[in-house]
């Protein structure tokens, strides 16, 4: 009988512990050692503006900022950098040199609303901020503010003075020492900030960079990689990906702001090979007729993660696109993005699974009445453990011992089950968490702010389509078409209330706790009218 659950992925070599090395150090020394890549190859790609960056060019801006940063700014080792922008060439660049130099990043959505960002700095507690003409606004006026579209931050990113003496300069990072700062509910409706260390990420990374599936000899050389980010990069997911991506030598073309037609037109231009992607975007695939309009022949992969993608929807894009294989992967914030993935195209077989552990974790299901932890079969929380799993929440060790247990575990909040062969299957979500086109939507925060309205008596927010299938279902198409419902000024666009049933009591348990299940229950079987 199976209590604790083993990777089942080969060992991955991990630099040794006490060895000093900041991400950034990391992902160049993997680069190094890449015998396709130069420093003529394209790295970053801005498929809006058509703008790019060869390696040799990013790497120059990296360390030419980081020398400004130091000596022009003060910035050093952790202090902490506020981040608020859209995707752009500079972003990438931003995060290598604050690594290198062992300043935490911490990267917020650019549309979270002002007081969303004045609760994420109280958090995170910046020395700076970098901002865009279009998001400084938000931020609060006693905090130092470089704008990443300004003159001034185009001349820190070209400094001619000679590199070589900065990189040597002892500017020592230890891996222990913390990276970033991310933003999430977790497992209850407040908003807390996930501390990852250097570790963290570069452990996630030496998985991804080690293990990868064998490629066919007779096949001749694949393609050079090149991804398209439909990714945010403030999320956990994009952020692991554009440091696995640089550590490969790899293209990476991205959108400043996500339009299906133009990132159709980009793979057909850029000859992209793989995409990760948030479900949404798979069903948008499906439902699409503009897809015929564009050559996607080079497209080999998508990679999902970020919620749910049901079994019917994957076979539905087999269908329609036999050429390209779904792979899914499985992570939080909390645990660096880590968690599970498929790799090769037997394990994307298993329809339904998010695939196998990933490289040095271990998990637990355990039955949430009991805590006993449940062979394979049986359905309880997941627990995982790593080198990946967070320090912590930034300034809340209360939520921080909730949701680590003291031997390392971290609880997922998700209900799962592993199967005799590995695979983890995700069933469904116990903690209070609604996920809107992937992104995060804790309804006790919308319901403290419709409490805080004088006119409503009471309120509960639940996801429209039910936990479940409605996470994926309600976002069948990227267009808002649902004009209707309640806006809430105070918080970003994405977490907007987009049905409103009244009814003559909120079911509660008897210590005042919404029963939100019950609520969606009746919301399936229509029992809530509009
Ligand atoms: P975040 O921290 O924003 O990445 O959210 C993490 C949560 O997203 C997880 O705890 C899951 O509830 C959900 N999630 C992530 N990936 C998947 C997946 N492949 N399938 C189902 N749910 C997922």
């Amino acid at each position: 009988e199976t209590k604790t659950y083993y990777s089942l992925r080969p060992n991955v070599p991990l630099p040794p512990p006490s060895e000093p090395l900041s991400i950034t150090q990391y992902a160049l020394y993997l680069l190094r050692s890449s015998t396709t890549t130069t420093s003529a190859t394209t790295f970053l790609v801005d498929a809006t503006t058509g703008e790019s960056l060869s390696y040799g060019e990013f790497l120059r801006q990296v360390h030419s900022l980081a020398r400004s940063l130091k000596t022009r700014y003060s910035l050093s080792k952790n202090d902490v950098a506020y981040i608020l922008s859209l995707a752009s060439l500079h972003v990438p660049v931003l995060y290598f040199s604050l690594l290198s130099l062992g300043v935490v990043i911490s990267p917020a959505n650019p549309l979270s609303s002002t007081s969303e960002v004045s609760h994420q700095i109280q958090l995170s507690k910046p020395s700076i901020a970098f901002a865009t003409s279009h998001t400084s606004y938000k931020l609060p006026s006693n905090l130092r503010t470089i704008l990443m579209d300004s003159p001034e931050f185009i001349s820190l990113l070209n400094q001619n003075e000679d590199v070589a003496d900065f990189a040597n300069s002892n500017m020592t990072v230890y891996q222990s020492d913390p990276a970033a700062i991310l933003y999430s509910s977790g497992t209850t409706g407040k908003v807390k900030g996930v501390l990852l260390s250097h570790l963290n990420v570069i452990a996630i990374i030496a998985g991804y960079y080690h293990v990868t599936e064998e490629t066919d000899p007779n096949e001749g050389p694949p393609p050079h990689p090149v991804s398209f980010f439909t990714l945010p990069m403030f999320h956990v997911f994009g952020f692991f990906m554009l440091v696995r991506a640089a550590s490969k030598g790899e293209t990476l073309v991205f959108m400043e702001r996500f339009d299906f037609k133009k990132m159709l037109k980009a793979v057909e231009n850029y000859r992209v090979t793989y995409m990760p992607v948030s479900p949404p975007l798979i069903v948008a695939f499906i439902n699409s007729k503009l897809t015929d309009k564009y050559d996607l022949s080079s497209l080999q992969l998508l990679g999902c993660g970020g919620a749910p993608l049901g079994k019917e929807v994957t076979l539905k894009f087999k269908e329609k696109f036999p050429n390209v294989e779904i792979r899914q992967g499985y992570g939080l914030t909390e645990t660096g993005g880590a968690g599970s993935r498929v790799i090769g195209p037997d394990e994307a077989e298993r329809h339904g699974s998010v695939g196998r552990l990933a490289e040095l974790m271990e998990a637990k299901i355990v039955d949430p009445a009991t805590g006993e932890a449940l062979p394979p079969g049986q359905k309880g929380e997941l627990w995982l453990r790593g080198p990946t799993i967070m320090k912590g929440y930034v300034g809340d060790d209360k939520a921080t011992s909730e949701t680590v247990h003291l031997e390392g575990w971290l609880k997922t909040g998700d209900l799962c089950y592993f199967d005799s062969n590995g695979f983890l299957f995700i069933v469904d979500r116990l903690k209070e968490l609604i996920k809107y086109k992937a992104y995060q939507v804790p309804p006790v925060e919308l319901e403290h702010l419709l409490h805080s309205n004088p006119e409503i008596a009471d309120a509960a927010v639940i996801p429209y389509n039910g936990y479940w299938k409605g996470d994926v279902h309600q976002m069948g198409t990227f267009v808002d078409t649902v004009a209707e419902g309640l806006i809430l000024k105070q918080v970003a666009p994405y977490k907007k209330i987009r049905r409103v049933a009244f009814i003559n009591s909120i079911p509660k348990s008897t210590a005042g706790k919404i029963l939100r299940r019950e609520l969606v229950t009746h919301a399936i079987s229509g029992n809530l009218s509009k």
